[in-house]
């Protein structure tokens, strides 16, 4: 395929998303700042927005910005958060980071990547959604565990392993748009988590079946069978 056919199809794919989750945004909640909103993205790596809503309600209410949290017990963060996985990890994260906000940027969440990957517990994927979702910049493509299966699926992109973030985000930052980068993350997760699901995906539903490697491959395997 020329690289003019690549976009072609990745536009189409990203037009018919859209209009299945015209209005996607992150389904994070109980967050009202950015340090807070920086925190649950923090929190939700291999871990559901569900469990993430529900550990940081009390989260915030003791420990509502980094001063708080700088300063917080290691007990007693893990045991506000210990619903969700690897949270003895993320209780010291984002403890580190709490710190890390106070010493060197006074409190303040930075909003640029280079700034943002110096806080403990913040890679690539973090920092762009944070700049994406709470600061409306584009600086890079986040690439969750939906995002690469739905990409990987469609073969949008010459990466095959779903589990390759940073290919895949590279890869697909060279097709998208710059201006289009921060719809990936949010509509391509939503249309991941309902419609492309990893088991038992909607795929008689889907706009996109047609040109999909995944249901191509899936509807061989039933004709061998029959
Ligand atoms: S056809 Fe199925 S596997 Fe392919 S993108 Fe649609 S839902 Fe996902």
């Amino acid at each position: 395929m020329s690289k003019l056919q690549v976009k072609e199809k990745a536009y189409f794919v990203l037009n018919e998303v859209e209009k299945l989750y015209p209005d996607a945004k992150t389904e994070l909640a109980n967050w009202t700042t950015a340090f807070q909103f920086l925190v649950c993205v923090v929190l939700s790596a291999q871990a559901t927005d569900k469990g993430v809503n529900k550990v940081t309600v009390d989260l915030f209410r003791k420990y509502p910005t980094s001063k708080e949290l700088a300063n917080a017990k290691l007990e007693d963060v893990v045991s506000t958060i210990n619903s969700i996985n690897f949270f003895n990890n993320k209780a010291k994260n984002i403890i580190k980071l709490a710190n890390i906000l106070e010493s060197d940027f006074s409190g303040i969440v930075p909003d640029t990547l280079s700034d943002l990957v110096k806080l403990a517990g913040v890679g690539y994927k973090t920092a762009s959604v944070v700049l994406s979702e709470y600061f409306n910049k584009n600086e890079g493509i986040a690439v969750d565990t939906h995002v690469g299966r739905v990409v990987t699926r469609l073969n949008l992109v010459e990466t095959k392993n779903e589990k390759e973030a940073t290919k895949i985000a590279k890869e697909l930052e060279g097709i998208y748009n710059r201006e289009d980068w921060g719809k990936i993350n949010k509509e391509f997760v939503l249309f991941g988590r309902y419609t492309c699901k990893a088991k038992n995906p909607m795929c008689e539903t889907c706009p996109m079946r047609e040109m999909c490697g995944y249901y191509g491959k899936v509807k061989d395997q039933k004709s061998k069978v029959k």
